[in-house]
Order: C-alpha cells, then structure tokens, then sequence
C-alpha cells in the first residue's frame, strides 16, 4: 500500500434525519465533502432509506460512497451496534428484518414518556415526535433533544446519565434483532458486518470475549476502532482486539448533528498502525 492509500480520508460511520441526525443525507454528503472525506458511508439506524439520496449526493460531488446501516441488536441483556456496510438495499431479508425491529419504537417512546411523566416531565411523546423525521424511528436521541430543548437537562449527556441511559429510571429495555439476525441479513445483503463502538459497551471481559468470538464465528469481520464514541485511550485497546480476533478496523465520526458530535465528519485520526483497514474490501 502507498502513502496515499494510508492518509485516505475515510469515515464509515454518520447519520442523517432518516434516523437520529439532524442533516439531510444530502447535506451529511456536503459537509463530509467539505470536511476532505474521499471515502464515506450512510448508516443510520435500522432504515435503509437516506441511502439513495446520499448516494446520488456523493456521485455529484465526485466522493466516494459506500452503503450502510447500523443495525440494533440485543446480545447478553445489552444493546449492541452493529455496522453493515456495502450491503444491497434492495435486499428483501434485509429491508423485512429491519422495518421488524422498527416496529417496537413507538410503543417504547410511549412506555419512557409515562416513566418520564411520573418523574415530573410531561408530554414528552408529544415533544420528542416533531423531532423525527420517521415516528417509527423515534429514538431516546429525539426525546434527549427535546428535554434539553425544555431545559430539563443542561446536555444531551445528561439526558442519558440521568434519565434514559441503559438502567436509568426512564429507560425502557427493549428486544431488539439478535445477533445472528443482524449478522446474517449484512452478509445475505451481500455487505460487511463490523461490531460498532466497542467500548461503549458494559461487559465483563469473559462477555467481550464471547461477543467477538460469536461474531466471527457467524461471519462477521470488523470492529470500529477510531470512532467519535471512544475516547481517544480506547484506540489502541480495541486496536489490541482487532489484532488479536483478526478483526479488520473501522473508522467512523458516528456524527449525529453540528452541535452533539465529539468528532466531526472526516476529522478522524489516523487508524493505529499494523491494522488491516476494512476499506482495502472496497
Ligand atoms: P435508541 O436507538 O433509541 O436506543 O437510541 C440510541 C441512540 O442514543 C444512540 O444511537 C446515540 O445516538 C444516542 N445515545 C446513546 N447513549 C448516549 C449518550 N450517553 N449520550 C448521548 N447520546 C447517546
Ligand atoms: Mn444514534
Ligand atoms: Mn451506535
Ligand atoms: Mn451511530
């Protein structure tokens, strides 16, 4: 591989209005443009549906694109991410199995509303819906925009710590696809399967390794390391996981909004040297 190949500017990992962005997928393609992305990819939760806006977008602007989406899994009693990238829109199994796992938002938003009603913030169903784009993706993003909105929390950091965290008071659990489902429809779409912001997880190191053991086992090849959801000091330690599974590294913002993303879109530093970018399958 040549200089240039390494210093490509990629970013693997973004949102648009479809999900719990705020930007058109057309105006996440211009700013990650405008940031020096050469190489970029949609993924929104569970919805395939900002990918040919972003796709016609990027064609335009001469950037290239690779599809995505971020898929919500339930794996040990914890929500997981996991990225597919390259995969087929058009694919039948992938486009049911997510508008299956989209079908439970809106009764959850319900369920957190009554839970935040009883803790003295009300109507918070009827807030949080203008702020999605799609109702049946209503997600604990769009009520934290609200709240903050409301000046009941200072951040949307707050939000979660207090109130709609995994395991705080408002939080509604939910059963999202398995791993196996989530796994399986990447790789029938045709597409990649990548374990997103590993560290963001609560597991004990026996669960972690059973996770990535788990995931290779069904076909699954990446996991992100540079992301805008580690800290800096967890790029190396999930570099250390890459090259210990044989795992290839990812690179995405996970950038949501101008005002909410710690690293903006193409302003990711270099992956950790001695990692097989996932890129090079592109
Ligand atoms: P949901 O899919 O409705 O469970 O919402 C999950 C989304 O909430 C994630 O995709 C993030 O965008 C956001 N999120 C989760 N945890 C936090 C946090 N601690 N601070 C800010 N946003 C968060
Ligand atoms: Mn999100
Ligand atoms: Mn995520
Ligand atoms: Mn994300």
């Amino acid at each position: 591989m040549n200089e240039q190949e390494l210093s490509i500017n990629v970013d693997l990992h973004c949102h648009s209005i479809m999900s719990d962005g705020v930007l058109s997928p057309a105006e996440v393609a211009a700013r990650a443009h405008a940031n020096g992305v050469q190489l970029w990819a949609l993924t929104d939760h569970d919805i395939l549906s900002g990918l040919d806006e972003a796709s016609t977008a990027a064609r335009a602007l001469g950037m290239g694109f690779v599809t995505g989406v971020e898929i919500s899994v339930t794996w040990a009693n914890q929500t997981v991410h996991i990225v597919g990238l390259d995969i087929d829109p058009q694919d039948a199994q992938l486009q049911d199995g997510l508008a299956y796992i989209r079908t439970g938002r809106l009764v959850r938003a319900r369920l957190m509303a009554d839970k935040l009603g009883s803790m003295g913030i009300s109507d918070s169903y009827e807030g949080a819906l203008p702020y999605a784009a799609n109702p049946n993706l209503i997600s604990r993003t769009h009520f934290a925009r609200f709240l903050v909105a409301q000046g009941h929390c200072k951040s949307m950091k707050e939000v979660f710590q207090k109130y709609l965290g995994d395991g705080k008071p408002a939080n509604v659990p939910v059963q999202w696809a398995t791993l196996d489902q989530a796994v399986s429809w990447i790789i029938g779409a045709g597409g990649h399967a990548v374990i997103a912001h590993p560290g963001r997880y609560d597991y004990t190191p026996m669960e972690f390794d059973a996770l990535f053991e788990r995931f290779k086992e069904l076909g699954g090849v990446g996991i992100e390391v540079v992301t805008g959801s580690h800290a800096p000091h967890q790029y190396a330690e999930y570099a250390g996981v890459a090259r210990r599974y044989g795992f290839l590294a990812s690179s995405g913002s996970d950038f949501h909004s101008p005002d909410e993303s710690r690293l903006d879109l193409g302003a990711l530093p270099a992956l950790p040297s001695g990692l097989t970018p996932i890129w090079e399958l592109f």
